[in-house]
């Protein structure tokens, strides 16, 4: 085979997946946004989603900055050299890697040490199989780990919040798929996509649960009970009222894909996978003897470019939009609401996981006093003149902050959090102590949010890696909602609330 071609098809089906959204994702999108009511959040948080998905297929950029987990699925003709394979496999995810196509995402389980090229033990995935076709089929699914954060397995029978019993028959089974977008909220970047594995053991339920997100989102399952079940649960998940970005409004779920396997009489699970919106899977088939491309998988229907998309109107129905300039006063942030919509112009300070800790028991870096944190781990790359650009720049889970955020808001004066998918109770309570704000940006929304970043003035901590350093950036009208106020409120409890009341009503028995 010729490796040198081969390597080259890997390397274009790792940047068409991270930076081209699938055209039947895109129109499951456009579909939630034309059915959302104009003027809310969750529109403008559509709007922004579409506004991003154009500018990553223009600027070939990744569409979210956690370009995830690479999990390759290949089946090749018998006789085909799978080492030979693995090694090209490797050796293109480490290119994409340095063109800043994927963000440098594997670490050292142990000492967290990046290694900087997206590889290392058992990373990227890769599974095998043979079959009897004389071609290759090479499937990749970049799914991030917000997302994957809120996978979940059910082992029947049990007992569900809001649902009660769960049994072993479809109807349990129903319950735990519909529990399952519950329990994600927003925090896996709704509107989401949701593949189901029944069956297996706890590995291959999970891994039944994934392969279902490589099916088209508008086929049809050839099982008439899962078509009903798949059906069932997209109606009514949409009935919860989460919505976007877990804002509230009509857009929960996109899709569901059910699969089944047999399994031993003792064991009963129920393994859910859960995409966001950004669902970045793609496929290949490629000759076995040139290395190269003879067929893209999911090109059929429309290519909506969300070029021309209306914008939906300022959300001011809703609440005011305010601008912000940091430093912050204590006074300028107590007058904030859950609901509001900001418009953030200066400079705010990224951090995430590694800058919280070292901040617990170290001096900051520079003068926090005011000042905004927002937590992202961006794409960079340097130009030719040695200067750091972004190339994809969106919040990143902030609730793994939580041990933290509270002290460290107090311990250096930080005005303004910014992530996505809320925090928990004891931040909310450092909010109102110390007078402070959490703000959700747009999940995924990584080229938006890069667009409005001007500058990079500098960065710190460069020693835990890109992701994790702490880098000064210039924004200019960066909007993002206030969702955790100094007044006790969330909006992330509230929805959590009223669609816990909302899936309670689908307690009784339907299949
Ligand atoms: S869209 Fe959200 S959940 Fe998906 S990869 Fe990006 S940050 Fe993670």
């Amino acid at each position: 085979m010729n490796l040198e071609k081969l390597e080259q098809s890997i390397y274009d089906l790792v940047t068409e997946t991270s930076t081209n959204l699938p055209k039947d994702v895109r129109r499951a999108i456009k579909k939630a946004k034309d059915a959302e009511n104009a003027g809310t959040r969750a529109a403008m948080s559509l709007d922004t989603i579409a506004t991003n998905i154009h500018m990553a297929d223009d600027n070939i950029s990744p569409i979210c900055q956690d370009t995830g987990l690479p999990t390759f699925k290949i089946k090749t003709p018998v006789g085909v050299n799978q080492i030979e394979i693995k090694k090209v496999i490797k050796k293109a995810i480490a290119s994409a890697t340095a063109d800043a196509k994927l963000r440098p995402n594997s670490v050292d389980s142990l000492t967290g040490a990046n290694s900087g090229d997206n590889l290392g033990e058992g990373l990227p995935v890769m599974k095998f199989e043979q079959w009897e076709n004389d071609f290759i089929e090479i499937k990749l699914i970049l799914k991030g780990g917000g997302c994957e954060n809120k996978n979940i397995q059910y082992s029947l029978p049990t007992e569900l919040e809001g649902l009660g019993r769960a049994g072993r028959d479809l109807d349990g089974i129903r319950k735990c798929v519909l529990h399952s977008v519950y329990q994600a909220q927003g925090q896996g970047c709704s509107a989401g996509f949701i593949g189901v594995g029944i069956g297996g053991d706890r590995s291959s339920g999970y891994d039944l649960a994934k392969e279902q997100l490589f099916r088209h989102v508008d086929d049809t399952n050839p099982n008439p009970d899962l078509a009903k079940l798949e059906d069932y649960i997209l109606e009514k998940a949409n009935t919860l009222g989460i919505g976007t970005m877990g804002f509230g409004g009509e857009a929960t779920l996109l899709g569901c894909k059910v699969g089944v396997m047999n399994r031993i009489p003792a064991s009963f699970y129920v393994s859910v996978a859960y995409n966001c919106w950004a669902y970045r899977r793609m496929a290949i088939d490629v000759d076995a003897t040139t290395g190269e491309i003879k067929n893209w998988h999911y090109q059929d229907g429309e290519k909506i470019s969300f070029k021309e998309e209306p914008q939906t109107e300022e959300p001011k129905s809703e609440k005011k939009v305010v601008e912000l300039t940091a430093p912050i006063s204590e006074e300028q942030i107590r007058s904030l609401n859950v609901g509001d919509v900001v418009k953030i112009t200066g400079r705010m300070y990224t951090g995430r996981d590694a800058i919280h800790h070292h901040l617990m028991s170290h001096d900051a870096p520079v003068d926090l006093n005011g000042q905004i944190v927002y937590h992202c781990g961006p794409v960079m790359a340097k130009d030719e003149n040695d200067h750091w650009t972004v190339k994809a720049a969106g919040p990143t889970t902030s609730i793994r902050e939580e041990p933290y955020q509270g002290d460290i808001m107090k311990k250096f004066g930080i005005r303004a959090v910014m992530g996505k998918g809320g925090m928990g109770p004891k931040t909310l309570a450092a909010l109102a102590e110390h007078g402070g704000v959490y703000l959700n940006a747009i999940g995924g929304a990584a080229q938006y949010y890069a667009d409005c970043i001007k500058s990079v003035d500098g960065v710190d901590l460069m020693e835990f890696g890109i992701p994790e350093a702490m880098w000064h950036l210039s924004v200019e009208g960066f909007t993002a909602v206030v969702t955790m106020d100094s007044h006790g409120n969330s909006l992330h409890a509230d929805v959590q609330k009223s669609s816990l009341d909302k899936l309670a009503l689908h307690a009784e028995r339907v299949f």
